[in-house]
Formats: C-alpha cells, sequence, structure tokens
C-alpha cells in the first residue's frame, strides 16, 4: 500500500499553484515498481503542468522494510543529528500510544536517512534477497 496524500506545490520559476500526489508512505512488499523511483531520488518529483518545471518536494517518506522489522525514514533536508533525532522522536511518540504499537516499536529496527546513497544501498540488499 502506497500512502499519498494531495498537496499544493508553488511553481519555483513561473508561481503557478498546482496540485500534486505526494507519497508519504512505501510498502517495499506490495509496491516493487516504485523501488526504482525510490532508488533513482524520484519518488517526489513533481513537474508544473504550465512551464514544465521540475522540483523535488522536501517531504519525508517513510519506508517499510516489510518482511524485514525495519522502517526507514528517507529525508535529504534532514542532514543534523539533531533533525534526525526530531523523526526518531516522532517515532517514539507514535508507538508509544498503545501497547500494541509499542511492542511493534521495540521490535521494529528505525533508521533516518538523509543520504541517497545509504537508502539505495539498502534498497539493492532488500531486492537481492526477497526479489
Ligand atoms: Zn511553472
Amino acid at each position: 500500500m502506497v500512502g499519498t496524500k494531495t498537496v499544493e506545490v508553488t511553481c519555483e520559476k513561473c508561481g503557478k499553484l498546482y496540485e500534486t500526489e505526494a507519497v508519504d508512505y512505501i510498502d517495499l512488499h506490495d509496491d516493487r515498481d516504485l523501488i526504482r523511483n525510490l532508488k533513482s531520488g524520484k519518488a517526489n518529483r513533481v513537474q508544473c503542468p504550465k512551464c514544465k518545471k521540475v522540483m523535488y518536494l522536501k517531504r519525508s517518506i517513510v519506508i517499510n522494510f516489510e518482511p524485514e522489522s525495519k522502517i526507514v525514514v528517507f529525508d535529504s533536508s534532514a542532514k543534523s543529528k539533531a533533525a534526525k533525532e526530531e523523526i526518531q522522536k516522532t517515532f517514539e511518540n507514535v508507538v508509544a500510544i498503545n501497547e500494541t504499537l509499542e511492542e511493534t516499536g521495540n521490535e521494529t529496527e528505525f533508521m533516518v536517512l538523509h543520504d541517497l546513497t545509504k537508502l539505495k544501498r539498502l534498497l539493492e540488499q532488500y531486492l537481492k534477497v526477497y526479489d
């Protein structure tokens, strides 16, 4: 299941405001065709319908490495340790909502990445095992 959300984007070239689908969540097990986009860094690539300017949305994408108990948040703007820790803390707060989630959370390896090269390596390892 892919989680998407309709977002409004303002074109940085011509200023046009348009709506687009942003990817929030990807389950690698179900969304094989999206792995290629992830690897090339194009998962949240959008294009202005008016002037065709291509932009990349600055959003994080949650990637579920099912059946491995691993969740990776890819956010190219989370470069600093503090930014990574903040995302990590959000995850911990979410799983603390109830006991079942907390159990799942404790068994899950959670990682925040900003580096596309590292994400690529993880995706390639995953494909080697599960493809
Ligand atoms: Zn434009």
